[in-house]
């Protein structure tokens, strides 16, 4: 079966062109590697440019979406399989069960989120697959800088800096997933005694 990448990013349509330029050319790159893409199913911001992208280039488009969004015609309807759900929680389950491999492109509250609890699940090794943070243009800086004042203050151990990369480009995105296979979780918890 066809490998899948997992891009969670904005749904903003009122963004620098700059971040629909690097998604459409993660679309374009994506498909030239051999992925599919499985994604939140919107045709709005950064998610609709992804998703046109791939099919630009005959790539394969899965979208998972909730129904209520549909309604309100948010989906991308071309995609090649556009799965409805009920709830954002079931959204989200299906597209990390249908994933090789996860990105997060910038984004706002649902794009954080959505990495963020596969990060979640990666410290607890329920979810064994690569996470990657697209940092265009430094946006994650912030994040990564807040990850390690965590570490630095003991909120986790220092094997979980290594459950995800960082990528400075899109190229770089594919070389960190590549890098980021096989790492295993430690043991989440720290020693009680
Ligand atoms: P945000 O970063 O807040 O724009 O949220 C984007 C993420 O949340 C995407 O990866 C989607 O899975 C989901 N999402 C939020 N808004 C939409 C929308 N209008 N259409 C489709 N998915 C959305």
């Amino acid at each position: 079966m066809q490998k899948l990448l997992c891009v969670y990013c904005s749904s903003s349509d009122r963004l620098d062109p700059k971040y629909a330029a690097a998604a459409e050319e993660l679309g374009r790159e994506l498909v030239a590697r051999g992925f599919g893409l499985v994604y939140g199913g919107g045709k709005t911001g950064l998610m609709g440019a992804v998703a046109r992208a791939v099919k630009s280039r005959g790539g394969r488009v899965v979208g998972v979406i909730p129904e209520f969004m549909k309604a309100r015609e948010l989906a991308y309807d071309e995609a090649d399989e556009l799965v409805t759900v009920v709830t954002m929680r079931e959204r989200k389950l299906l597209m990390e069960a249908r994933a090789d491999a996860f990105v997060a492109l910038p984004g706002g509250f649902g794009t954080l989120e959505e990495i963020m609890e596969i990060l979640t699940l990666r410290q607890l090794d329920v979810v064994k697959k690569p996470c990657v943070f697209f940092n265009q243009d430094g946006f994650y800086d912030d994040l990564i800088k807040l990850f390690e004042k965590m570490l630095a203050e003991k909120f986790f151990k220092p094997s979980n800096m290594d459950l995800f990369r960082v990528a400075a480009s899109v190229s770089d995105i594919f070389t960190q997933i590549e890098a980021a296979r096989g790492v295993q979780a430690e043991s989440k918890w720290f020693q009680t005694r």
